[in-house]
């Protein structure tokens, strides 16, 4: 067997080639190559499958989150809090647009923000928060919301790893993450959950002058009337031929979910009993469509066990290796009321395995395997 990657994107496009080929060729013909009509209906799609009132494509991920964050009027000095165990797109935008970024530890099981977290962060500055629906599964939101009400907060939800992840609430109410707070933000990186051939992202809003906000500063601050520019925007656009691809991908997602929960199904059955092991605990109330399946190894073991998957053929990722604060780009920026004690101990601990859409029963016993005989 050759090499074993964390994704498969050949393989997967493979599958779907004539489709969308032909959505790509049909697009390329058309010449509507900015805003085109796929670009309208990959929205509407996305619209009905999230069940939200607006989406708002972008350029990517981490504009999605800069858009949200001017949309609203935060101003210099306002004080967001954010996860210091994610990517480093989430706080980067708060420090671009010379906010505060109010760094957190987070939840040692789902690696996920928590309320009473984020309450413990709060001063009179606070105006928002970022839960990070980390490696494919929703943060508690309905206590986040109950703090982020009670203090008046925005709630940006960065949905780039949990497309299609759904939160139940304690009355039955079920909601896609990302649709849950004020703003939700995703990625279509080619490598995340549902990913187009190149950059892509969108914002989600059930607020319909939010949506109208958004769709402004994404378009240069324009208002209704073109070449009026009533805010400072930026050019945020999904390309017409990414939307074409998202469009045909889209109706596979619950397929792909449920395409990588069958690999953390079997990975989690064949590392019970390894003790030096923890599998990722899955939240209660939340689906997890395992944008990554990550374990804790313990004992100090984790980058020997990384070596060992690698010599064998077998890519295993950390993600993350450093805590957001202690990168030398937030030395400056980066304020930390308590100490991060759990974010430093997954920084040392977090393996990440491969996991994706087209892994086939070799492949997988391959990489159980491989993870086994360590620890025989
Ligand atoms: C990928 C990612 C982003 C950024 O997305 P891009 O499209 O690469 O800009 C933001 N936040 C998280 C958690 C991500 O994983």
């Amino acid at each position: 067997m050759g090499q074993i990657q964390m994704v498969d994107l050949k393989g997967q496009y493979l599958r779907m080639k004539e489709e969308i080929d032909a959505a790509v060729i049909d697009c390329i013909s058309s010449t509507a190559y900015i805003n085109g009509p796929q670009v309208k209906s990959f929205q509407a799609s996305l619209e009905a499958y999230l069940d939200v009132n607006h989406v708002v494509p972008c350029a990517n991920g981490t504009d999605a989150l800069q858009v949200s964050m001017m949309a609203v009027g935060l101003k210099p000095g306002d004080e967001v809090i954010v996860p210091a165990f994610t990517y480093v797109a989430t706080a980067e935008v708060i420090a671009l647009l010379r906010l505060k970024p109010i760094m957190v530890d987070v939840d040692p099981d789902t690696y996920n923000i928590t309320a009473e977290i984020i309450e413990k962060a709060i001063t009179p500055n606070t105006k928002a928060v970022v839960p990070v629906h980390l490696f494919g599964q929703t943060a508690d939101m309905e206590s986040i919301l109950k703090v982020a009400e009670k203090h008046n907060l925005y709630v940006f939800e960065d949905t780039a790893q949990a497309i299609g992840s759904v939160y139940t609430f304690s009355d039955g109410t079920q909601k896609a993450a990302g649709t849950i707070g004020h703003i939700g933000t995703t990625s279509f990186f080619p490598s995340k959950n549902l990913g187009c051939y190149g950059d892509g992202g969108a914002i989600f809003t059930n607020d319909d002058d939010i949506a109208t906000k958004l769709r402004s500063v994404a378009n240069h601050g324009q208002s209704k009337i073109q070449y009026q520019h009533d805010v400072i925007g930026c050019n945020s656009r999904l390309d017409t031929v990414q939307a074409a691809i998202l469009d045909v991908k889209l109706k596979y997602l619950d397929s792909y979910s449920a395409a990588r929960n069958k690999v953390a199904d079997a990975y989690d059955a064949a590392f019970a009993d390894i003790e030096g092991l923890q599998t990722p605990v899955r939240a209660a109330n939340s689906t997890h469509v395992f944008h990554q399946y990550t374990m804790k190894v313990k004992d100090g073991k984790r980058d020997e066990l990384q070596k060992y998957l690698g010599e064998k053929g077998i890519a295993a990722r950390v993600y993350y290796p450093i805590p957001l604060d202690e990168q030398p780009a937030f030395k400056e920026h980066a304020i930390i009321p308590t100490p991060l004690l759990v974010t430093q101990q997954l920084c040392k601990e977090v393996l990440s395995l491969p996991i994706h859409t087209e892994m086939d029963e070799d492949t997988l016993n391959t990489i159980i395997e491989g993870v086994q005989s360590f620890y025989k």
